[in-house]
């Protein structure tokens, strides 16, 4: 198959046609109306393989999870999604996996009406990079330096349950009957949008958890030049790592694993109820795990009372150098 018939057989038939897409895939560029009065939101995430997935994966998932990531931070933002482009290095041109791959990317982008708008499509080492643009008001973005001291910390979902499937399929932690509900959660991550477009204008600090809620907190601090305080008995935590945390197991996996794809947002006392009501709309669970402080660092306050420390210290690609 040559480079152009893959392009044609499984990434130009897209099932979402937006009014706004001008000219899709197939020219030297694709071009695209952004809606009047609203910036555009762009990020970028690349995920390659033995580094960020398995060389055994399902493709389907894979294609799942390459959108998912990046429009959590989409989410992350409070933007609304739109277009996404992909590039692919690819070893071959394997028809079972570009088939799984692409209705595992197509399904995703359907159930939030993004359209795949280009992309580029090269040999070498499994590496897929894709790249989403949404809209935002300006002046709404949930802006990693927008916490203000007294901010309510807010996350949504569960905490840890990608990071303890990855250490059970790794053998470190013994794998029990929670496996396939935590597999899932590493596998297909699912991009928090409904909530981030929620509480746009009600929260002020907002990030994906992809490293962690330490390390993500972390950044939210650094940005706006705070600490914060967490209270750990109220992280909330799934049946599955519930569990390990009571038998002893590792903090480490709730606070500093990656994958979670959950929502960190702060929120000013004053907002508190609306933000709630708003939350609880969307049908994600969402809890009050801290506060934003003046003192620099994060402490985190353990069950029955104490700080622990060290502290956990999340995903990092160029620590070990
Ligand atoms: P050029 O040589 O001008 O860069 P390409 O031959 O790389 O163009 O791509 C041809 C068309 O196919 C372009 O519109 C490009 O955006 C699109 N395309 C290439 N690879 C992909 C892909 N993996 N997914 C979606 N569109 C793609
Ligand atoms: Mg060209």
């Amino acid at each position: 198959m040559s480079e152009f018939e893959l392009i044609r057989k499984y990434f130009s038939h897209t099932v979402e046609e937006r009014t706004d897409v001008v000219l899709g895939v197939g020219d030297d560029c694709a071009l695209l109306q952004p809606p009047q009065g609203c910036q555009l939101a762009v990020s970028i995430d690349t995920l390659v393989e033995g580094v960020h997935f398995f060389p055994d994966i399902d493709p389907f998932l894979l294609g799942h999870k390459a959108l998912a990531v990046n429009l959590s931070d989409l989410a992350a933002m409070g933007a609304r999604p739109a277009w996404v482009t992909l590039a692919l290095a690819l070893p071959d041109s394997d028809p079972r996996w570009l088939q799984g791959f692409s209705q595992g990317f197509a399904a995703l982008a359907h159930i939030h009406n993004v359209q795949l708008v280009g992309g580029d499509t090269t040999r070498g080492p499994l590496t897929i990079t894709a790249q989403v643009h949404g809209f935002i008001e300006p002046e709404k973005a949930l802006r990693r330096d927008a916490a203000s001291v007294d901010d309510l910390v807010y996350v949504t979902g569960t905490l840890g349950d990608a990071g303890l499937a990855l250490r059970m399929i790794q053998g470190s932690v013994s794998a029990d009957d929670y496996l396939p509900s935590l597999r899932d959660r590493l596998e297909r991550p699912q991009p928090r949008i409904a909530e981030g477009l929620a509480v746009k204008g009600l929260a002020r600090g907002g990030i994906d958890i992809s490293d962690g809620l330490i390390s993500d907190l972390g950044h939210i601090c650094r940005a706006s030049d705070l600490g914060a305080k967490l209270f750990l008995d109220q992280v909330p935590l799934s049946e599955g790592v519930g569990r390990y945390i009571n038998q002893g197991g590792d903090w480490g996996v709730p606070l500093a694993s990656g994958d979670d794809y959950e929502l960190c947002l702060t929120v000013p006392a004053e907002n508190k109820d609306e933000f709630e009501a708003r939350m609880q709309d969307t049908g994600i669970p969402f809890t009050l795990v801290g506060t934003m402080e003046q003192e620099l660092g994060i402490r985190c306050q353990l069950p029955g009372g104490g700080l622990l420390d060290p502290l956990p210290g999340g995903y990092e690609h160029f620590s070990h150098e």
